[in-house]
């Protein structure tokens, strides 16, 4: 009797309790929880309220302003893009349709470039969206220009080496002076202090290519002082891979800084299959205390451009000069010389895919769109005598075309990508843009990745392969980036953390983006949440804009 009683009690008190809460703004019943931090899936509700996640758990007592039935679904945290350049397409289209869809909730943006500062040597960034110019010169008045305009995507930013130096140098290739090298270093400060996550370099090119290990090291303790990251496309991703990777653990080491080398991968033909050498660089590094990382997309192609091809003499003082180095016959001769045989220290697509032009799409828009360079250069060719050496078609299409031709190279292969995928400090980024199948976004012939990287890793490598498990790609895409970046407040579900939250169908999830056809959405995401409010409703875009700035200094900061 005082068994039921006390039952009684107990039941009575949980009533009342339930029946003085209000409503959750949101319940998701049923799904199977993919918390992000790799632990197994578990079956439960998650309530939100507001901005927020408040309950995981059996909430079968409590009620929702609105109900997600997600029965059969993953629910996942929003998923954390690691290396995006949306940052301009955010200000033209907000509404980040090929992420959003992708379940991505936060982009990180930066690489060479980033979208501040232009200062000091650089004119001020102009952009004209929508009819409206807007300008700025620092990170921070970019992000201001972000938030005003409204995004459904969270977005945070590294400031890029690029701005920083040729804020300082201009177009100049010349080794800065101290006071040149100094005012680099308060551009670098200004943006950490404008909230930038750290310092992103693309050291493959100038001019990033002109800074020194030294000049990184020096860079990176200003990035150390704010508690930052270093974020590489590192310096050489082919013939001269192991020494980049070496190059990157050495300023990690040397600015007791964290490192993120972009986009890992082999990409010389003579080296290929040799990943697992990286790993144990990387390995032995982080054995002795180096917290080097890397982040990687599911593919074995790589967007550049023909213009890379040519060696980095000859695009020294911008395009017009390029231009005309590349009419200058003398020039051209020394040109094909170093193609040929390279240039210590510089990594060139063209010995990347062993010479072989069929391994080169053109990808930019134009009559070549969609052609391989061995069909381009038979079509260039046709009734020429003597047959012209494809060097010099290559030289006359980049006269033509202004000296820029967007193309993807297959440089690398799928063991090397999945051995990298498969290290537990390897997470994801598509270095792609949030374009969309529609209106202006619909632009060229972009990477396949720019719409389908995170689909395509649950539905090919994790339920095709097997070569990951559920979980622990949804570690790879969620608190793993946000560990990487100091981010506290996302990248799982938890209560307490923000509602940035991916449900999907494991049964059906992949990509449908291809070389060929890229303009194409996926299947199998079926709702996606930024900061409580659902901007993905079974699968259409509600245009609903909730995306916030994330401030590096203001990173897991109480509400
Ligand atoms: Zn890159």
């Amino acid at each position: 009797m005082r068994w039921s009683i006390g039952l009684l009690a107990v039941l009575v008190q949980v009533g009342s309790v339930a029946a003085q809460e209000p409503p959750y703004d949101l319940v998701i019943r049923g799904g199977r929880i993919v918390d992000g931090t790799g632990n197994p899936w578990f079956t439960a509700d998650v309530a939100i309220r507001g901005e927020r996640i408040v309950a995981v758990g059996k909430l079968a007592g409590a009620q929702g302003n609105r109900e997600i039935d997600a029965t059969g679904l993953v629910v996942a945290p929003g998923f954390i893009d690691m290396h995006s350049h949306s940052d301009l397409l955010l200000l033209e289209d907000g509404h980040a349709q090929s992420k959003i869809r992708q379940g991505v909730t936060t982009e990180i943006l930066g690489e060479g470039s980033s979208a501040g500062p232009y200062k000091g040597k650089l004119d001020p960034q102009k952009v004209t969206v929508g009819g409206k110019e807007l300008t700025w010169t620092t990170l921070g008045g970019y992000v201001k220009a972000l938030e005003e305009s409204q995004t459904a995507v969270n977005v945070a930013s590294y400031v890029g080496l690029d701005n920083v130096w040729q804020g300082a140098m201009g177009k100049s290739f010349e080794r800065p002076t101290p006071a040149q090298f100094d005012e680099m270093k308060s551009l670098l400060d200004e943006a950490m202090r404008d909230g930038a996550f750290g310092l992103s370099t693309m050291l493959a090119m100038p001019p990033g290519s002109l800074a020194t290990t030294d000049d990184l090291v020096e860079l990176s303790n200003v990035v150390a002082k704010h508690g930052g990251i270093y974020s590489t496309h590192n310096r050489n991703e082919g013939s001269g891979v192991f020494d980049a990777i070496r190059e990157a653990i050495a300023v990690g080491e040397r600015a007791a800084v964290p490192v993120d080398i972009i986009h890992v991968k082999i990409a010389d033909q003579k080296l290929w299959d040799r990943m697992n050498e990286i790993v144990a660089l990387i390995e032995a590094a982080r054995a002795r205390g180096v917290n080097v990382q890397t982040n990687v997309y599911p593919y074995t192609r790589g967007n550049n451009n023909l213009a890379s091809i040519i060696p980095p003499w000859a695009h020294e003082g911008g395009k017009a000069k390029l231009l005309a180095r590349l009419k200058d016959p003398e020039a051209r001769g020394r040109m094909k010389r170093d193609i040929q045989a390279g240039l210590p220290g510089w990594y060139n697509h063209y010995t990347a895919v062993g010479g072989d032009w069929s391994r080169m799409l053109i990808s930019g828009k134009g009559q070549w769109e969609g052609l391989t360079m061995d069909r381009v250069l038979a079509l260039r060719s046709q009734g020429k005598s003597p047959t012209p050496e494809p060097l010099d078609v290559l030289f006359d299409l980049l006269i033509d075309e202004g000296g820029s031709v967007p193309t993807v190279y297959a440089h690398h292969t799928e063991d090397d990508m999945r051995l990298a995928l498969s290290q537990p400090w390897c997470s994801i980024g598509s270095d792609g843009s949030a374009y969309a199948i529609e209106g202006p976004l619909r632009r060229g012939n972009p990477h396949p990745r720019n719409f389908g990287t995170f689909p395509r890793v649950l539905g090919v490598y994790v339920r095709e392969t097997g070569v990951l498990k559920l979980e622990d790609a949804v570690r790879k895409m969620t608190s793993l980036n946000a560990n990487k970046l100091g981010i506290a407040d996302r990248g799982q579900v938890r209560p307490g953390l923000f509602a940035d939250l991916s449900l999907f169908d494991p049964a059906k999830v992949i990509d449908q983006a291809t070389y060929e056809k890229p303009f194409a959405y996926n299947v199998g995401i079926e709702y996606v949440l930024v900061n409580g409010q659902v901007v993905l409703d079974r699968g259409q875009h509600t245009g609903a804009l909730p995306g916030k700035v994330l401030r590096h200094a203001q990173v897991g900061a109480k509400p």
